[in-house]
């Protein structure tokens, strides 16, 4: 008998979903305009506990969108972490700043406090800490940073709604945060994404460039360049369903990850497991765990192995100081090297059964031994 494949992520869209788009449907409010809109900033903002949250069409834009309201232009350098996915990068090059690379710390992935300080120079206008596959960056180190030289702090949530630092969901804890609605994400609204922010005048400008710059009180008049980033009320009718069951999307991970702690225990030697801290709330966007092998031979073989047995894992990122746009030839990242090499994403959502969890903890001891 041949198993079906088990993918390392996959939504799930078992709430009002349909019910909501054949609403836009049947009301042919299927374009920028419509109740889901609304309705699921306002569910979202509630969420995060943020007075604002404007919706756009992908985390991407939703980054790009933040930097361009918070005034980022060119010659500006912005410490982004070496250790993400380009996008967090990228969006810096849209406004024509400089992402400026800092390590990370090997515990959680997430970009180290303590490497930012040797980062900043006169021209560091903000930080972009990125809550790394689920797990809430610590925030007060960078939050005191920020405030000594006057930084912006855009919180680059796309892979942690929902996680919580000392108690306070992320979203709010900086100037404001950017979330992605990818099809992988821990919510999905097939492409989509949205920016929370505590404060109005930020929201404002945020919605002014979302909607290609028109003043809000003169139609058809554009007293800056805007863009157009807007949500579909269709996405947003996808994304107030999952809003309703973001408990029961959340609670479906933590089972996951405390099924694979349990399984992988017996591994011990073998794999580093993840840790959460204990000011964090973790929300395993992916659960990853790194090879403990000093030779840092194995990790393609051990996706492959697994994939021959039906099981799709995912290396974790490369740094950003390898990738050719942001290549620093000479520079020395010692911990985003050594958790890139190392790391495995083992398939982490929702539609997990414990059968599947067998299965694939069985394949890694397998592929391991
Ligand atoms: C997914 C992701 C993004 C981009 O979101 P899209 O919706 O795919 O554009 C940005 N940053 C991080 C950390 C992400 O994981």
């Amino acid at each position: 008998m041949t198993l079906a494949p088990i993918a390392v992520a996959a939504p799930v869209l078992d709430g009002r979903e349909t019910e909501y788009v054949m609403e836009c449907m049947a009301s042919s409010w299927i374009s920028s305009s419509g109740r889901f809109i609304g309705e699921f900033e306002a569910a979202f903002a509630a969420f995060c506990g943020v007075k604002h949250a404007v919706a756009v069409n992908n985390g991407t834009t939703a980054l790009h969108l933040a930097l361009v309201a918070l005034g980022l232009g060119p010659g500006d350098e912005v410490l982004v972490p070496d250790l993400t996915y380009i996008a967090s990068a990228n969006a810096v090059r849209y406004c024509g700043a400089t992402p400026v690379f800092v390590d990370n710390e090997r515990r959680t992935f997430n970009l180290d406090p303590e490497a930012l300080g040797a980062k900043i120079t006169p021209r560091t206008r903000g930080i972009i800490p990125v809550h790394l596959y689920g797990h809430p960056v610590d925030m007060d180190p960078v939050l005191e940073i920020a405030q000594r030289h006057n930084l912006f702090v855009l919180e680059d949530a796309a892979e942690a709604v929902g996680a919580t630092y000392k108690g306070r969901r992320v979203g709010g804890l900086g100037d404001c945060a950017t979330f992605s609605f990818f099809g992988n994400k821990i919510i999905t609204t097939g492409e989509g994404g949205m920016v929370t922010t505590n404060d109005d005048a930020l929201a404002k400008t945020l919605r002014l460039y979302r909607s290609q710059g028109m003043d809000p009180d003169r139609r058809y008049w554009f007293p800056v360049i805007g863009y157009n980033y807007r949500m579909t009320n269709i996405a947003a009718a996808i994304g107030l369903a999952q809003m309703e069951r973001i408990e029961t999307h959340l609670a479906a991970r933590q089972r996951v990850a405390a099924g694979y702690n349990a399984r992988l225990a017996a591994l011990g030697e073998k794999l580093i497991l993840p840790i959460s801290e204990n000011w964090a709330g973790h929300v395993y966007w992916m659960y990853t765990v790194l090879l403990n092998r000093p030779d840092l031979k194995g990790r393609d073989e051990v996706i492959t192995a697994m994939e021959q047995e039906g099981i799709e894992t995912r290396p974790v990122f490369y740094p950003m100081h390898v990738m050719p746009p942001y290549a620093e030839p000479g520079s020395s990242y010692p911990n985003a090297d050594w958790c890139s090499e190392r790391g495995i994403n083992l398939p982490t959502h929702a539609g997990l059964s414990d059968d599947d969890l067998d299965r694939i903890v069985a394949a890694l001891a397998r592929t391991l031994a």
